[in-house]
């Protein structure tokens, strides 16, 4: 008998059409003899709905209260499907975070999950019932209720299979598997049968949302079998490999991108070691996470310093750095908000060069102006402005001949 954890996001339950169609799914596999544990999101724009009513309320909601809010969107979903299974003859019980025994630290709206119990889940297993669980929150020690953040049903799901050792943890979703690239940008975009770990962890990290970053982190953790498939249609979708790939991997084999960058940088700097630190210390004190790092020596003695922030903290980094421009000397700060970073991810980069010049090329060749650079050794990103995303994921998409008819 297999057990498997199915994970079901927003818009596979996003209505009660969806939510009677993913129930006659679980029945199947119940009836064929399957042990089943789901994790559902909250319907599909639920939680953004949520997020928008503390905002009207408050500019700054208390974390604690904001995640009270937000983890009520999971509870409608459960609820329902396990109403559906039991019009179906099947046993089945809705649990929130909490009673499914979901340990996190007490970091409000960002939680790391630091534990399941399985007792509860276990003890619901051996009855027969199919434990329906609130994907996206959790408990702390001291009783209080986190969410995991955005995408977090994700991780939900692959902590819950870690802790019961499931046989497969499958997130079911809106697309029918992981693509070379978001395939509502590129058309032409190729689902993959199977990926490498490493791939899955750096095109997650890189903007690709099919998975959170953390669930991808927390499977390889474990080493949990995970598998991303359509709620929608039959396939098998895309198994995440950990074991090392064959020699001739191709060598870009996806494309990921991310819209909310923003660039600050202080022009006119000392140019000593010591820079770096003294500009990005308040920075990271702040709680702020520095992405894209470059410094470069303009006229003797002295360099430019950039950066990159999620959009979210660019006004509240750009008036940290104010300050530090002024004791440093900086002739000005430059900003952008309105930049992109795209990313061609593959591990047969390893071995192989002229990855960076084929792209170079080709987003010279559309006119995109490159800003920054980062690498890696099994990815190369690139920021560029906004306006020019689908463009450049496009193009490069094309170029490393990842479209299923090239
Ligand atoms: P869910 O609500 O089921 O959690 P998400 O919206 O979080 O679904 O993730 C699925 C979406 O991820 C797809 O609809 C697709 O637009 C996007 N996506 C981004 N990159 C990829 C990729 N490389 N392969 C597949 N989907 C991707
Ligand atoms: N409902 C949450 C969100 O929209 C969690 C999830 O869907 O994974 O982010
Ligand atoms: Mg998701």
């Amino acid at each position: 008998m297999a057990l498997y954890v199915q994970k079901f996001g927003g818009t596979s339950v996003g209505s009660l059409e969806r939510i009677e169609a993913v129930a006659d799914r679980i029945a199947r596999g119940a009836r064929g003899g399957d042990q089943i544990v789901v994790v559902l999101s909250a319907m599909a724009g639920e939680t953004n709905r949520l997020l928008q009513l503390a905002h009207q309320v408050s500019a700054d909601p208390d974390p604690r209260e904001l995640d009270m809010l937000m983890s009520t969107g999971e509870q409608i979903s459960i609820s329902l499907m396990a109403m559906a299974l039991q019009k179906r003859g099947l046993k089945a019980q809705a649990l929130l975070g909490d009673q499914a025994q979901v340990l996190t630290d007490a970091r409000h709206g960002k939680a790391r999950i630091k534990e399941v119990a399985t007792d509860k889940l276990n003890g619901l297993l051996a009855q027969q019932v199919i434990p329906i669980v609130a994907g996206f929150q959790g408990r702390t020690n001291e009783g209080e209720l986190t969410t995991l953040g955005r995408g977090g049903s994700d991780t939900t799901a692959v902590a819950i299979a870690a802790a019961l050792k499931a046989d497969e943890c499958q997130i079911y979703t809106d697309v029918d598997g992981v693509y070379t690239t978001d395939p509502r940008v590129e058309p032409k975009a190729r689902k993959m049968d199977a990926i490498t770990f490493e791939e899955m962890m750096e095109l997650s990290s890189l903007g690709a949302k099919v998975l959170q970053i953390r669930s991808v982190e927390y499977a390889g953790r474990y080493n949990v079998p995970l598998r991303v498939l359509s709620s929608f249609a039959p396939g098998e979708g895309t198994l995440i490999m950990y074991d090392q790939v064959n020699g001739n991997a191709p060598l870009v084999s996806g494309i990921a991108f991310n819209r909310d960058e923003a660039s600050l940088t202080l022009v006119g700097v000392p140019d000593e070691a010591s820079v770096a630190a003294q500009i990005l210390t308040p920075i990271s004190d702040a709680g702020i996470e520095v992405d894209m790092i470059v410094h470069t020596t303009t006229v003797a003695g002295k360099a430019d310093f950039t950066f990159t922030v999620h959009r979210n903290d660019f006004s509240q980094a750009k008036s940290l750095l104010a300050p530090v421009a002024q004791r440093l000397g900086a002739q000005h700060v430059k900003s952008d908000n309105s930049l992109c970073k795209v990313s061609v991810v593959g591990v047969g980069m390893k071995n192989h060069s002229g990855v960076a010049s084929r792209m170079f090329q080709t987003l010279g060749q559309e006119g995109i102006n490159v800003q920054l650079i980062s690498t890696s050794e099994i990815k190369i990103s690139v920021a560029i402005a906004e306006k020019y995303l689908e463009l450049a994921v496009r193009s490069l998409h094309s170029a490393f001949n990842l479209a299923a008819d090239e």
